[in-house]
């Protein structure tokens, strides 16, 4: 059985003060929670230590980005085994903002995917088209490229700690989302790339983000081949992520 997962990505937002309230309510709200969904929350990682603190063991945590070396003389940097002995278990790897503004490439990627893997976490890829890949009906050549990239490196033994949020880049943050049947069709080639890479496919679990909302999580968590959401915005209000979570069918 796959992992169900909802994430919630801060991006650069937050403070200590709203590490302590808003985990504090996401906490409590999901004590009632009865769906099986794996929640992680991805705070900015200065607020990690806060965040665990209000999480309790009841929500993971993860980071959102870690350089692709073990330690050194990488300034600014910080690496997967540091998040993992701050107590994260999640890391995300390859956002589209990464790719897009700090000019992360699927080598990269790779390398990032590789380093999390080897220090025992779990790794969420993002993967996703452009508007203009989208438009020129490259969408499905695009994400399947960069998921063969990026996860070029996994080793056979390694695939149980790999995750993949589908994440069109025209949907993120802007309010218009992928409509259900399209997601569906996206992650279903992801699984049969994932099968063609010699991956255990099937136990994979692959995420939709993009402007997921409270009105729309349902329509896409009833899609046979999503697997949870990776959630931008919504995320920061406990009431909104938390109804998100909530959308998740109980017992599949
Ligand atoms: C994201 O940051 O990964 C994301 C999906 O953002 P939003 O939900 O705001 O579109």
């Amino acid at each position: 059985m796959r992992r169900k997962i909802v994430a919630g990505n801060w991006k650069m937002n937050g403070s200590k003060d709203l590490s302590e309230k808003l985990v504090g309510s996401i906490r409590f709200e999901a004590e009632s929670l009865d769906n099986g969904v794996e929640i992680v929350i991805i705070p900015p990682a200065i607020y990690i230590g806060d965040v665990l603190k209000q999480a309790q063991g009841a929500l993971s945590v993860g980071v959102q980005n870690v350089g692709q070396w073990q330690s050194g003389a990488y300034t600014g940097e910080i690496s997967s085994d540091m998040a993992k002995d701050a107590g994260c278990r999640y890391v995300l790897v390859g956002h589209s903002e990464r790719r897009q503004l700090f000019g992360e490439t699927d080598e990269l990627v790779a390398a990032k995917v590789s380093s999390v893997l080897f220090s025992g976490l779990v790794v969420i890829v993002c993967v996703g088209e452009t508007l203009e890949e989208r438009e020129s009906g490259q969408a499905e050549s695009a994400v399947s490229s960069q998921v063969r990239t990026g996860l070029s490196l996994v080793a056979q033994g390694e695939w149980q700690n790999v995750v993949v949020a589908y994440e069109p880049v025209w949907a993120i943050g802007t309010g218009k989302t992928a409509t259900s049947d399209d997601a569906q069709t996206m992650h279903a080639a992801i699984r049969s790339v994932l099968k063609d890479m010699g991956a255990p496919a099937d136990e994979i679990s692959l995420l939709y983000g993009g402007s997921v909302k409270a009105d729309n999580a349902a329509a896409l968590f009833a899609e046979p081949d999503i697997d949870g959401g990776l959630i931008g915005g919504a995320s920061l209000v406990a009431k909104d992520f938390v109804s998100i979570c909530r959308y998740f069918p109980a017992g599949t």
